[in-house]
């Protein structure tokens, strides 16, 4: 087990889970599998829902807002390059396989980076390993 010496900035903590690093202590392999967080942090021991069987909420959040941006971003863009002809039903499709897609592929930094969140909010304690 390894224990941080020194506590992370808040930036270092974001920028560790957005490269699926413990944000506590930048140790990797925090999944079991794409989808399927360790309990606790192979390095660090803390534990990765934050003794809160609930803490996964708050990623289904993020990974809400994210799906949401891209469908926006992806539809603003597309409906800015080809106005007035719209291909309606490309477009329909596109979106689609996107909000399918979407969260699936951002799931794990989103869990990542709500642990992040919460650490800055608030930090680890004892009981947390
Ligand atoms: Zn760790």
């Amino acid at each position: 087990m390894t224990t941080p010496t020194a506590l992370p900035s808040d930036t270092e903590r974001v920028v560790r889970a957005l490269t699926l690093r413990c944000p506590e202590c930048g140790g990797r392999g925090l999944f079991k599998t794409w989808l399927l967080l360790q309990p606790r942090c192979p390095h660090c021991q803390l534990k990765l829902d934050r003794g809160n069987p609930d803490h996964f909420v708050g990623a289904y959040l993020v990974n809400l807002i994210i799906a949401e941006l891209l469908f926006a971003a992806i539809l603003g863009v597309w409906l800015v390059l080809v106005w007035p002809d719209v291909p309606w039903d490309e477009i329909q499709v596109v979106l689609v396989l996107a909000m399918i897609a979407s969260p699936l592929v951002t799931y794990p930094f989103t869990r990542t980076v709500w642990l992040a969140a919460d650490l800055i909010f608030d930090p680890a304690k004892p009981a947390d390993r």
